[in-house]
């Protein structure tokens, strides 16, 4: 199999795990490097994640221009990911979701911050892009290569950025990285609101925190992997 196969089948599997763990729903979208030019990404067009096959998959130039669109209408929001390939080249994965419990930290000003161990890999502290700042009234929608960048910048070198009123976008050094941090934003979202109800929080520690992002392994990585992707219909395929 070569290393594109396998990037193709993960995509598909990825956008399976991510609807069947409520992470995004008939919006969303999850994106990978392509393996073969980093000046290139593999992206869905336009379509529910629960529903997307292998041949969905379009490549991608940075700045959004589809390679071979075959009448495959591209998600709007695809400068998210071109933007922060762009700007993070130890990037090899991106996730742009909706996910419920990360909304109201966008959009209150209270941080989301991690607080069960395994929500570490969500960064430190977790950003807000605040698309009003500098595009005023839009749709939300990150539509153009100057909104990516900017949203990018917002992300900096983290791992996960909340965007006001729309939602996140995380990243990852692999298709199961990105979409592990991805559903441990979602638990520690959930978990940080019924927290917050109950009193003040003890958050992890800076240096648990990297203590525990230095253990996310490829072993940590594949057993979440393995189990989600079974739950969702899928295989987990061999590494190549
Ligand atoms: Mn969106």
């Amino acid at each position: 199999m070569s290393k594109l196969d396998f990037i193709l089948e993960e995509l598909v599997t990825a956008n399976r795990i991510l609807a069947n763990e409520g992470i995004v729903d008939s919006f969303g979208h999850v994106s990978a490097r392509h393996p073969d030019n980093p000046q290139h990404y593999l992206l869905s067009r336009a379509r529910a994640p629960e529903r997307i096959e292998r041949d969905d998959i379009v490549e991608y130039a940075l700045d959004g221009t589809a390679i071979d669109e075959r009448g495959r209408a591209p998600y709007l929001e695809r400068f998210i990911h071109g933007a922060v390939y762009e700007a993070r080249p130890d990037v090899q994965a991106v996730v742009h979701n909706h996910s419920p419990s990360v909304i109201p930290f966008g959009v209150t000003g209270k941080k989301l911050k991690p607080l069960l161990h395994m929500c570490a890999s969500i960064g430190h502290d977790v950003p807000v892009w605040d698309s009003h700042d500098k595009f005023g009234d839009t749709t939300l929608l990150v539509t153009d290569m100057a909104m990516g960048r900017d949203l990018a910048a917002s992300l900096g070198p983290r791992p996960t950025a909340l965007m006001r009123g729309h939602g996140a976008t995380v990243v990852g050094r692999s298709v199961r990285h990105a979409v592990f941090v991805s559903v441990y934003l979602e638990v520690g979202a959930k978990l940080q609101m019924q927290s917050m109800a109950m009193g003040d929080i003890k958050f992890l520690t800076p240096g648990e925190v990297d203590k525990i992002v230095a253990r996310v392994t490829d072993y940590t990585l594949n057993r979440a992997w393995e189990n989600w992707a079974r739950r969702a219909g899928r295989e987990m395929q061999k590494q190549v």
